[in-house]
């Protein structure tokens, strides 16, 4: 609970949104409540909204996929359950602001921090990714960030369809034009265009990635552009 309350109060680039902040006062003035799940190779606390709780069937065997820690320490995560959605800004650059939900160090065990309910699972799965040490080795961090997290919605995909494959594929084809599509929004409203502007490590360099795995994406829609910054389609849940 130390390192909770620390880090709730502790100023982070990707949260200038102050949401941990918000979320922990909340959990202090009762608005919030505390859950905390166990097991043998995680531990999570969360300060969630009343009526929310740990999805721990959902995340237990995320977890097991994962294994344990290199050094043997469970997991740990930290979840402030910040109701705040992912939007593109009317105008001007995308930021963390509108596309941050969580943070970790590389390699590490310390502790995954996780701060909106929004795209919760899939805010797991990459920084679980970079916990475990399976950040592509000698990159610049765009490149690590864009490759972490197309293999994290790949891993989500494959994780919601429970082994169907035509499940698998009708997932698939919603999140490729999710991703066309916020991809374009970032590029034509916010000039998104190389690695040099912030959102192109989690938007736009995924092209690039899922292309290097032979993975082609679609054509943009015709219909109106985006709003939510969010990854994944909705369909995907959080
Ligand atoms: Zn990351």
């Amino acid at each position: 609970m130390e390192l909770f309350e620390m880090e709730s109060m502790s100023s982070s680039q990707f949260d200038p949104l102050r949401l941990k902040k918000t979320t922990w006062n909340g959990y202090k003035s009762g608005e919030l409540q505390l859950h905390c799940m166990e097991c043998p190779l995680a531990r999570v606390l969360a300060i969630l909204p009343k009526g929310s709780r740990i999805p721990t069937e959902d995340w237990g065997p995320l977890f097991q996929w994962f294994g344990p820690s290199a050094s043997g320490q469970p997991w740990r995560v930290f979840w402030f359950g910040s109701t705040v959605l992912r939007k593109f800004p009317s105008h001007g650059a995308v930021a963390a602001e509108h596309l941050n939900g969580g943070y970790t160090q590389a390699c590490s065990t310390r502790g995954i921090f996780i701060y909106r309910m929004e795209e919760a699972t899939r805010v797991l799965i990459h920084e679980m990714l970079h916990a475990a040490c399976l950040d592509p080795p000698n990159e610049t961090i765009p490149v690590r960030e864009a490759t972490v997290e197309t293999w994290a919605e790949l891993i989500l995909v494959a994780y919601r369809s429970k082994g169907f494959l035509g499940k698998a594929e009708q997932l698939w084809t919603q999140q490729a034009q999710w991703v066309a599509d916020t991809n374009e929004r970032a590029e034509k409203g916010h000039n998104v265009r190389n690695n040099s502007q912030y959102g192109w490590r989690y938007l736009n360099g995924r092209a690039g990635v899922y292309a290097s795995l032979g993975i082609a994406l679609p054509e943009p829609s015709k219909g109106p552009v985006p709003k939510s910054s969010r990854f994944t389609h909705p369909v995907l849940g959080d």
